[in-house]
């Protein structure tokens, strides 16, 4: 297969199929290998390695189960590091785009929040989540991932996006293990904990056996029933490492699935506190809290409480 320096190829290695670009088109060919967030690798191959040439501007999609998403440009930020463009962006996105994140700097610069040691990829949106932060601990940098598309340019929606994960980076660099921990006991008074009692738990196991059937019987009964009972079939994975088609095929023999049946179970419950994302954890809880607020969006009044404390010592500091 013919191929260029410059142009992005499809290589076929040992054990999987990896996307490079050309170096040099001369015996011994050379190539590079974008590796996010880390030091590029370089490698030389054989022309009958090429699986697949896609020129010098792949467009964004998928070949040979790779995901075809090259880097396209960086650009060099005093505020927000380097930027790293995956993303095919149009004239106006880029434009909506600098000014949304030169909107957010002026925003956290009145504020006096820190400057975070920052790395920004853009990549092309992909499923429900717009961004990403990874607190790398041990560069000086961690990695703030967006992947917003046109919709989401528009000024509250990109503002929210960006200040979430800005508030990920706050988390990890700015919070005391203290002031964490504030974060962890409000989020913890948003759980409720509900005890099944014996009786509940004996009443489903008949049923259940009665019936016969897991499937059918998921299908018919209660929601509040169908929640004990994905707790016990996760009871019974703990503990007895037996998964729901082991049971069935007792049940299936008339054999009773008593003995593997939990005798009392604590099972969880989240209330809406900020939105359903926020309820994954304490970190969650704050980012969407904090974001929430520098959007412009209303928060419950102990929550609102707590952040105005967190944020005071941001400034501070
Ligand atoms: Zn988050």
């Amino acid at each position: 297969m013919q191929f260029k320096v410059g142009e992005w190829i499809v290589l076929s290695t040992v054990d999987k199929a990896v996307l490079a670009k050309c170096t040099k088109a001369e015996k011994p060919f050379k190539a590079v290998i974008q590796v996010p967030g880390g030091d590029d690798e370089h490698l030389e191959f054989k022309g009958s390695d090429v699986i697949a040439n896609l020129g010098e501007n792949p467009r964004f999609g998928s070949v040979h189960g790779l995901t075809i998403e090259p880097l396209r440009r960086t650009v060099r930020h005093e505020f927000w590091g380097d930027i790293r463009l995956y993303q095919v962006l149009d004239e106006v996105a880029v434009s909506d785009f600098r000014k949304g994140l030169k909107r957010v700097q002026a925003k956290i610069e009145r504020n006096k929040f820190p400057v975070l040691p920052l790395e920004v990829d853009v990549r092309h949106p992909k499923g429900k989540t717009k961004g990403m932060f990874k607190h790398r601990p041990t560069k000086d940098t961690d990695l703030m991932t967006l992947r917003v598309g046109s919709d989401d340019l528009v000024e509250g929606d990109f503002d929210e996006i960006v200040s979430h994960e800005y508030a990920h980076g706050l988390w990890f660099r700015n919070m005391t293990l203290s002031e964490r921990l504030k974060w962890v006991h409000l989020y913890h008074k948003f759980v409720t904990l509900i005890h099944v009692t014996k009786k509940q738990l004996d009443g489903i196991l008949e049923d259940v056996e009665a019936e016969n059937d897991i499937g059918a019987f998921m299908r018919g009964c209660d929601a509040e029933t169908l929640i004990i009972f994905k707790e016990c079939l996760r009871h019974i994975k703990n503990v007895h490492s037996l998964d729901k088609h082991h049971l069935q095929m007792c049940l299936s023999l008339n054999e009773s699935i008593g003995d593997y049946w939990p005798e009392s179970l604590e099972i969880s419950e989240k209330e809406i506190a900020v939105d359903t994302y926020a309820h994954s954890s304490p970190e969650e809880l704050f980012a969407t809290s904090f974001s929430f607020w520098f959007s412009g969006k209303k928060l419950p009044k102990v929550i609102q409480s707590l952040l105005d404390s967190s944020i005071s010592k941001f400034t501070k500091g």
